[in-house]
């Protein structure tokens, strides 16, 4: 351990993106961190893997680039040079049986303007879309959910072939559940000043344009990109941050699962991890909400009871490798599927088309994944390896043309993989982050709070992080020293 990190003893539980990215904050701020994760290896739902060679993500694969935070983690722990926007962004919708281009000028599948849906919905879908501007605003209230809300204003249809597809991506969850509050809030901000939602679409969208080229794509030649992704991986950037880390003094444990924590003193704590009883000055929770929960209940037992509330989705991601000879055309970085429709899989990324990385890693290969399982299909994700190969290739042919076979599957299952986000649930966080902050030296971050996404999670950490060593100053004015 480094000589100079004498400050606070800060210990993460979990060493996910979000426990990675809190114990680096933490670390260049002189703070002694030890990380906790339960697992042999580092990252979460990021994971790097290979598929007949050619390396691939098996896990999340591109960083939103509008937010700064995962963008600059990626600097910071030296990955700038190897972060990359996508080759293609143009996706299709695979909707009654055709690959219908994804409509452009849409926030989270709402469009501003019923005619960029043409194609995509029935003719009566188009026209229901118009009477938004005819109908009294819709009362909101603090949080509405974003399909029932949707569809209030401009029909099922645009739900149903857009924005649950949409949602489904991000979520793998329910758009007549999920929160419109947590999940669009601009979109929700926006309906809440404007008559009609058509307004608000596009007063959303005026503001994006206002906003100028992203930070990191100015910066980097990468085009202001709203998505970038990582040579290698996004499924990289784990080791990269725990390298960071450790070279700032802070230690790694894996296979260390938090079994307890025990307040010792007004503000100390002990952190139980098997036969391991560590000291600790703070600590920041970094698990998904079920093992938060139980690390809390004897301190905080109503937050606690609200975590153990939170439902996660789980899927299943099926990685196809095949020989490039053998593919048809495909347009673009792949399709959505609207779950109204019945099919299997309910998207699919064809990874050689969409990065770089990838095909230069197989030339001679074509990688593609498909992923399956909404909130409440576990079944789906439970069927056997064989099972879910089988159905991802025959939606594949139904959407596409492509009979080939694979040379290569994989499937990785993510039990437990997205937290949802119902109707009130920053109300919950709220409540949550309310009766922790009254437990000194304790924080909580990661995907269950702020946003799944990694940069959302980031956020929270550095939240976290943030909150301890500006605690940890005030108590020690000497304490802890920017490096
Ligand atoms: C298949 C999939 C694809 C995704 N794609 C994208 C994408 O492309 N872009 C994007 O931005 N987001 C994506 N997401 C979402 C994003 O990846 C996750 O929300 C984010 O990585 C969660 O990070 P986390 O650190 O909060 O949680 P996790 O990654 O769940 O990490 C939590 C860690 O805590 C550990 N842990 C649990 N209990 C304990 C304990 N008691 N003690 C110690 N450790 C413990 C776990 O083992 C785990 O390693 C995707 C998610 C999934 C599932």
């Amino acid at each position: 351990m480094n000589a100079d990190t004498t400050g606070p003893h800060v210990v993460v539980a979990g060493g996910g993106i979000t426990g990675l990215a809190a114990a680096h904050r933490l670390a260049l701020a002189g703070h002694r961190v030890t990380l906790l994760e339960a697992g042999p290896r580092l990252g979460g739902k990021l994971l790097a893997g290979e598929i007949a060679g050619a390396p691939v993500d098996l896990g999340a694969e591109s960083l939103l680039a509008r937010r700064p935070e995962a963008v600059a983690l990626a600097r910071a722990v030296g990955l700038g040079d190897r972060l990359q926007a996508p080759a293609t962004t143009t996706a299709s919708v695979w909707s009654r049986g055709e690959l219908v281009p994804m409509p452009k000028g849409h926030v989270m599948g709402v469009p501003g303007d019923a005619h960029a849906v043409e194609g995509l919905l029935s003719e009566e879908g188009v026209r229901r879309i118009a009477l938004d501007g005819e109908q009294p605003p819709t009362e909101i209230g603090e949080d509405i959910a974003i399909g029932a809300y949707v569809a209030d204003r401009m029909g099922h249809e645009v739900v149903d072939r857009l924005v649950e597809p949409l949602l489904g991506g991000v979520y793998a969850g329910d758009a007549y559940r999920i929160s419109m509050r947590a999940a669009v809030p601009a979109l929700f901000e926006a309906a809440r000043k404007h008559p009609t939602l058509t307004a608000a679409v596009r007063a959303v969208q005026q503001a994006g344009a206002a906003v100028p080229a992203d930070a990191a794509g100015a910066a980097t030649g990468l085009g202001g990109s709203v998505f970038l992704g990582v040579d290698g991986g996004v499924g990289t950037l784990p080791a990269a941050v725990a390298d960071a880390i450790r070279a700032a003094g802070g230690e790694i444990l894996t296979d260390a699962p938090v079994t307890a924590l025990r307040r010792t003193g007004p503000t100390g704590w002990q952190v139980v991890s098997g036969d391991r009883v560590l000291a600790a000055d703070a600590v920041v929770v970094a698990t998904p909400a079920g093992p938060a929960a139980a690390l809390l209940a004897a301190h905080a037992p109503a937050a606690a009871a609200e975590l153990d509330a939170v439902a996660y989705a789980s899927m299943a991601l099926v990685t196809l490798a095949f020989r490039r000879s053998d593919m048809p055309a495909l347009a673009g970085s792949g399709f959505l599927v609207p779950p109204v429709d019945g099919h299997t899989i309910k998207a699919s990324t064809f990874s050689s088309q969409k990065w770089r990385w990838v095909t230069d890693g197989a030339p001679d290969l074509f990688v593609l994944r498909t992923s399956v399982g909404r909130h409440g299909e576990e079944d789906q994700v439970h069927r056997e390896d064989a099972d879910l190969v089988a159905a991802s290739l025959k939606d594949l042919a139904a959407a596409t043309g492509l009979t080939a076979r694979p040379v290569a599957t994989t499937v990785t299952r993510w039990l437990g993989g997205l937290p949802q986000y119902p109707v009130g649930h920053l109300a919950r966080v709220a409540r949550v982050r309310e009766a922790v902050a009254a437990l000194p030296g304790l924080r909580i971050a990661g995907a269950a709070y702020d946003g799944v996404g990694v940069p959302a999670c980031i956020a929270s950490a550095h939240r976290a992080a943030d909150e301890i060593i500006a605690t940890s100053k005030r108590a020690d004015p000497g304490a802890g020293h920017s490096r």
